[in-house]
């Protein structure tokens, strides 16, 4: 018979272990061993369960490529103990530790799984006992003894996505979250339904590598009518900048003006690399299609194509932190690495 799946519960913090003050009113992060008593329903679940606490949990808001390093840390150490990892995590960025994680864990061959919730686990109205408990079981899927997921996810209301598709859209509804340009991997309903055609392709015979060196030396600037010489070269000329997301306008369009394509071409020339990525929350960026695209593309501008802004910045930062050669950077960010483009 086959054992029982064995769980690592990796609590960062977020609203799921809060707890509000009662003098200022506010939420604060608490101890996760409370978090547990308040879910005492998890014995029930058919898998040996294990948790890890950050020494301090923070409020997701303060999350950084350090701390990134620490779930990594984490994982690293303890992955031939266990069959999945569930990353307790504000909602506000986990879009971006889940993109981040997903470019820092390579040939991830079990589930990592980030879920959190809109109301802490204490709240009569919780939507975090049905995300932990869920999340919790689709790390423990199994087929042919091996786990059925094995990317970084995230799992909120009722659906798994993968990770780095994903971005935070409602900071009221329980639904929080949506993969604009991927279908959900997973639903929860009476049963779970998997589409397993859409899940990223196994690499179970290559050896986990985890990279933690993250380049911060990057910026994101959307652009809008009205945006200056004066600002935008005050940016590009940041001392030690390597890279820059350019949030454009649809299909991904920009000003043609003599100044903004000659800073650009200036910068690119210099060795810093601009990735395209759209303003609109679905579709993708296709330079060439109209006009306003098409100088972007002769003077090397990246395409991010279909790529949210959170895992566009987070990829730029793990290849700076590779230090991938200028020569072939492009291409590489072109191509899906971890399936977060197309
Ligand atoms: N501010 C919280 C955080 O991201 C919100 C949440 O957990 O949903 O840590």
């Amino acid at each position: 018979m086959l054992a029982k799946a064995k769980i690592l519960l990796i609590y960062t913090g977020g609203t799921i272990g809060m707890m509000k003050d009662f003098e200022t009113g506010t939420l604060k992060t608490f101890n996760f061993s409370k978090l547990l008593q308040k879910v005492p329903e998890l014995k029930q679940l058919d898998c040996d369960i294990e948790t890890v606490s950050f020494k301090t949990p923070i409020d997701s808001s303060t999350i950084n490529p350090e701390k990134w390093a620490e779930i990594a840390t984490i994982i690293e150490n303890t992955y031939d103990n266990f069959d999945g990892f569930v990353v307790l995590h504000g909602s506000d960025t986990m879009s971006y530790s889940a993109s981040a994680l997903s470019f820092m864990l390579e040939n991830l061959s079990k589930p990592v799984i980030f879920t959190g919730s809109q109301l802490p686990i204490g709240d009569l109205r919780t939507d975090a006992k049905e995300n932990l408990i869920t999340a919790i079981q689709i790390a423990t899927l199994r087929e042919d003894s091996k786990p059925v997921v094995s990317e970084v996810c995230l799992y909120f209301e009722y659906k798994l996505y993968r990770g780095n598709r994903t971005t935070k859209i409602n900071s009221e509804n329980f639904n929080a979250f949506i993969s604009p340009n991927y279908p959900t991997l997973i639903e929860s309903g009476v049963n779970l339904r998997a589409f397993p055609e859409l899940f990223l392709a196994k690499t179970r015979k290559r050896k986990l590598k985890i990279h933690k060196n993250l380049d911060t030396n990057v910026v994101i600037i959307k652009i809008f009518p009205g945006i200056s010489e004066n600002v935008l070269s005050a940016i590009f000329t940041i001392p030690q900048l390597k890279g820059i997301v350019l949030e454009t306008y649809g299909a991904g369009n920009a000003p043609i003006d003599e100044w903004f394509l000659s800073l650009l071409k200036k910068a690119i020339t210099s060795g810093l690399h601009i990735v395209n990525v759209t303003q609109c929350s679905i579709g993708t960026v296709t330079m060439g299609k109209y006009e306003t695209s098409t100088a972007l593309k002769e003077i090397g501008v990246i395409s991010g194509k279909d790529i949210t802004t959170e895992a566009a910045i987070t990829k730029l930062m793990y290849l700076l932190g590779q230090n991938v050669p200028s020569a072939v950077f492009k291409t590489v960010f072109e191509t899906s690495l971890r399936g977060e483009l197309l």
